[in-house]
C-alpha cells in the first residue's frame, strides 16, 4: 500500500510556514499528531504545540495523522488544501494508475481475447462446439476490463490535473508523476484500441448517415402483421431500432440481427406465418447491411480534418462523481476515442482525433455523445485565464483578519463545496456593501458571485468561537427542561402554569435538538456542529433560503436543527379572535396580536385555490423535515385575518417559527385572560367566592402585564389590553 500522507518534499506555496496546532508526547523527536486521541499516541502526558507547517514539521508527522488527520480547522484554506492532497487526494491519485499492476490483464489474456472477438462477440451459429461459449464470455470480460482500466486511469489523471491546476505551485513537483500517468493512460488506450475494428466504426457511420429506406409494406409475407399501414409502421420501428443499435456500437452491423424478433410480437402462435416473417425480416436486415457496407466501401479511406472531442463527465445531479466516462458514452464513441486519439489532454478532457473523413463528418454533425468541433494540427494552447487564480489561498476564508479578506469568487466556493467538509459548513456569514451581513448557504453565495456580487466570507459554523458556543452547549445539556417528553405530555396544562405552551418556544427547540443528538451514535463533534448551525440559522429572516436543494442527501440544515427552528404544532389564536356569542363559550376576547403578529408560518401551500391542502414540513404528506424555497411564508396576522385556508387535518397545515421568550410570555398572558373570560361566560357552573377572588387577583396582575422589554407595547395594543382586563374585572364583580 503506497503512502498517501503529506510528502515532506511537497511545495506548500502560500501555506509554507502557516502555524498549525499539533499534539505530541514529551521529547524532542516525538511524532506530531493532529488529534489528541490518535491511537498511536500512547501516553497521557501530551503537549500541545504550535508549529510552522514546513518540511521539518511534515517529516515529524505521525503516519496515520499524516494521511487522515485534520491539521487545520475546517473552513480554512489550509484545510481544503490538505484535504486535496492527503487521504484520497492528489498523493493517492499520483500513486495509482501510473504503471501496470497485478489487477491489469496480462498480455496473453489480451491477445487471446482480441483474437477470439475478431469475427464477433458470440460463437458462429453453425458452430456445434459448446466449449466456445465460456471462451467468448471470458474474452468479452477481458475487453470490458481493458476499457474500464483505461477509463479509470484517465479519470484519475483528470482528477490529479484538476488539483494541480487549482494549486499551480505544485506543478513542477508533480510533473514527472503526471507525465508517467499520461503515458500509462495512452498505453491503456492503445490496448483498448486493439479490440476496435476501424471497418466496423466506418460501417456504423454509414448506417448513421443512411436516410430511411423503402420498406416492403405491401409484401404479402408480412400481411399477417396487419394492413399495409401497420406493416409499414412495424418495419419502420425495426429499421429505427436497428439503425440506432448499429450506429452506436463498435460491432459490425451483421451482429444486430436478433432485433428481428421484435416482428414476432402478436403472431407468436401462428408458427408458419411467423417463421416466414422472421425469414423475410432477416433478409431485410441483410439488405440494409449490404447497402451500408457498399456505402462504407465507396467512401475513400482519406483522413479528414482533425477533430477536437470533449469527453463528458459522468456526474450525479449533485455534481458528485458517479462513474468513469466509459459509462456515459456509447461503444461507438469509445471505439472512436480508442482508435483515433493522437493527442490527449485529460486535464481539459479534450482529445485530438485523426479520423477518416466520413467519421469526422458524423462527429461534427453531432452524431455522438462527445462534444466535437473542428481541430487543428495540435491541441489548442490552454487559455490565459489560469484556474490558479481561483485557488483557495489564505486570506479568503476565516484564516486572516477580516479587514484583510479578499473578495470570494465562484471558483473559491466551488473548491469549498468540493472539499469533504460537513454539510453544516455550507452555511456562511458573508458581508457585502450591497446586502450587509447575511447568513447564506455557500451555493447561494456562489450563484451571486457568478452574477457579479462582490463580498467577503466572514465565517462558517466551525469558525464561531468556542467561548460562546461551549457555555451554551453546557447550559442546554444541564437544563431541567431539557426533556422534551415532559414538555410534550404537559402541553395541555392550564395557561396559569409556567409550562403552558412551552412546546412552541425556542427553549424547547433547543431541548429537542439536545435530546435528539444525545443518542450515542452522534459524536460530540456532531452535536457541536448542529448547535453552531442553529446559532447561524436562527436569526435568518426567511428560512426558505437555507436549504440547498441541490444537495438533497446532504442537507445544509440537519433535521434536528429544523426541529429547533420550527415548532411541530400550530398556534392557538383564539384569544386574538373577536368575541362572538354564536361560538362555543363566546369566541375570543379580541386581544391584540402585538409581538405575535410577525410570527412566521411556513406551509407547503397557503393558497386555498390550488389543488391539495397546505402541510407542515413535519407532515408525512410533505417531503422531509425542513422548509424549501417552494414553501409559502405567512405570518400569524395572516392566519388571524383569514378563515379560508385549506389545511391538512393531520398536521394542521403549517409549522410556526418557534416563539421567543417575550412572544411566549405574551402568548401565555393572552391565554390566561381568555381562560378567565371563558370561566366568567360559562352559564352552567358559577364560580364560587374563592374562585372569584383568585380571578380578581390574577386580573390585577395581568393588568400590569407587559413584555420583557417594552417594545411593541405602547399605544393601541397596550390600551386594548387594559380595556379587556377592565371589562373582565367588571364582569367578575357582577358575579
Ligand atoms: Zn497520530
Ligand atoms: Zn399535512
Ligand atoms: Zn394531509
Amino acid at each position: 500500500m503506497p503512502d498517501f500522507a503529506l510528502p515532506a518534499d511537497i511545495p506548500l506555496g502560500p501555506f509554507e510556514g502557516t502555524q498549525i496546532n499539533v499534539h505530541a508526547a514529551k521529547g524532542k523527536s516525538a511524532r506530531l499528531h493532529a488529534d489528541r486521541s490518535c491511537s498511536s499516541l500512547r501516553t497521557k502526558d501530551i503537549r500541545s504545540l504550535t508549529l510552522p507547517l514546513n518540511a521539518e514539521t511534515i517529516g515529524r508527522m505521525c503516519r496515520h495523522c499524516g494521511v487522515w488527520g485534520r491539521w487545520a480547522r475546517p473552513g480554512t484554506a489550509l484545510n481544503v488544501f490538505l484535504q486535496a492532497i492527503t487521504g484520497m487526494g492528489l498523493c493517492y491519485e499520483l500513486a495509482i494508475y501510473s504503471a501496470p499492476d497485478d489487477e491489469e490483464c496480462t498480455e496473453e489474456d489480451v491477445s487471446r481475447a482480441v483474437l477470439r472477438l475478431r469475427e464477433g462477440d458470440y460463437p458462429p451459429e453453425e458452430s456445434e462446439n459448446e466449449d466456445l461459449w465460456p471462451e467468448f464470455g471470458e474474452a468479452r470480460s477481458t475487453r470490458e476490463a481493458v476499457f474500464q482500466r483505461w477509463a479509470s486511469a484517465a479519470e484519475s489523471l483528470h482528477r490529479a490535473l484538476t488539483t494541480v491546476r487549482q494549486y499551480p505551485w505544485l506543478e513542477p513537483w508533480a510533473r514527472p508523476m503526471l507525465a508517467q500517468k499520461s503515458e500509462y493512460v495512452e498505453a491503456s488506450r492503445e490496448t483498448a484500441a486493439r479490440f476496435c475494428r476501424p471497418e466496423a466504426l466506418k460501417v456504423a457511420t454509414a448506417v448513421f448517415q443512411t436516410p430511411d429506406p423503402e420498406l416492403p409494406a405491401e409484401d404479402p409475407d408480412f400481411s399477417v402483421l396487419g394492413d399495409a399501414t401497420t406493416v409499414r409502421s412495424r418495419l419502420h420501428r425495426l429499421w429505427l431500432r436497428w439503425k440506432e443499435s448499429v450506429a452506436s456500437d463498435w460491432l459490425t452491423p451483421d451482429q444486430h440481427s436478433l432485433l428481428i424478433y421484435d416482428l414476432e410480437r402478436g403472431i407468436e402462435r401462428k408458427r408458419k406465418k411467423r417463421d416466414l416473417v422472421l425469414t423475410r425480416g432477416e433478409e431485410l436486415i441483410s439488405e440494409w447491411v449490404a447497402q451500408a457496407q457498399a456505402k462504407a466501401d465507396a467512401h475513400p479511406d482519406l483522413m479528414g480534418q482533425p477533430v477536437l472531442a470533449r469527453v463528458p463527465k459522468s456526474e450525479t445531479d449533485e455534481g458528485r462523481h458517479r462513474g468513469d466516462f466509459d459509462e456515459s458514452v456509447t461503444h461507438w464513441d469509445l471505439g472512436v476515442l480508442a482508435t483515433y486519439t493522437v493527442e490527449a489532454d485529460w486535464g481539459r478532457r479534450t482529445m485530438l482525433l485523426r479520423v477518416p473523413a466520413a467519421i469526422g463528418e458524423r462527429l461534427l454533425a453531432g452524431g455522438s455523445t462527445l462534444d466535437c468541433e473542428p481541430g487543428d494540427d495540435g491541441l489548442p494552447a490552454p487559455s490565459d485565464t489560469r484556474e490558479g487564480d481561483g485557488s483557495l489561498t489564505p486570506g479568503i476564508l476565516d484564516d486572516a483578519p477580516v479587514a484583510e479578506r479578499r473578495p470570494i469568487t465562484a471558483a473559491h466556493l466551488r473548491a469549498l463545496r468540493a472539499a469533504d467538509t460537513p454539510a453544516t459548513e455550507q452555511l456562511a456569514i458573508v458581508f457585502s456593501a450591497e446586502n450587509g451581513v447575511e447568513v447564506l448557504p455557500v451555493s447561494v453565495v456562489e450563484k451571486r458571485c457568478e452574477t457579479g456580487w462582490r463580498g467577503v466570507f466572514i465565517a462558517a459554523a466551525s469558525d464561531l468561537p468556542a467561548s460562546v458556543i461551549d457555555p451554551w452547549t453546557q447550559r442546554i445539556a444541564e437544563k431541567d427542561h431539557a426533556d422534551p417528553e415532559r414538555v410534550w405530555t404537559h402541553r395541555h396544562r392550564s395557561p396559569r402554569d409556567q409550562g403552558f405552551a412551552q412546546h412552541l418556544g425556542v427553549a424547547t427547540g433547543e431541548a429537542w435538538l439536545q435530546a435528539s443528538l444525545s443518542a450515542p451514535y452522534h459524536s460530540a463533534a456532531e452535536r457541536d456542529r448542529a448547535l453552531r448551525c442553529l446559532a447561524l440559522a436562527r436569526n435568518v429572516d426567511d428560512l426558505r433560503i437555507l436549504d440547498d436543494l441541490t444537495a438533497y442527501r446532504n442537507r445544509t440544515i440537519p433535521v434536528a436543527v429544523w426541529n429547533a427552528l420550527l415548532a411541530t404544532e400550530g398556534l392557538d389564536l383564539q384569544p386574538f379572535q373577536q368575541e362572538n356569542e354564536t361560538e362555543f363559550l363566546g369566541g375570543g376576547i379580541g386581544a391584540p396580536l402585538s409581538v405575535l403578529a410577525d410570527v412566521q408560518i411556513y406551509t407547503t401551500d397557503a393558497d386555498p385555490a390550488t389543488m391539495g391542502k397546505g402541510h407542515s414540513p413535519y407532515c408525512s404528506h410533505s417531503r422531509g423535515a425542513g422548509v424549501t424555497k417552494y414553501y409559502d411564508l405567512l405570518t400569524a396576522a395572516d392566519l388571524l385575518g383569514n378563515e379560508d385556508f385549506d389545511w391538512c387535518s393531520q398536521c394542521g397545515g403549517y409549522a410556526p417559527r418557534r416563539l421567543t421568550d417575550p412572544q411566549l410570555g405574551y402568548y401565555r398572558a393572552a391565554h390566561r385572560l381568555q381562560a378567565i373570560a371563558q370561566r366568567l361566560r360559562s352559564e352552567h357552573s358559577q364560580p364560587n367566592a374563592q374562585e372569584l377572588a383568585t380571578m380578581r387577583s390574577e386580573l390585577d396582575e395581568l393588568r400590569e402585564w407587559r413584555p420583557g422589554d417594552d417594545t411593541g407595547w405602547r399605544g393601541a395594543a397596550a390600551r386594548r389590553w387594559r380595556a379587556i382586563v377592565r371589562d373582565l374585572v367588571a364582569r367578575a364583580s357582577k358575579r
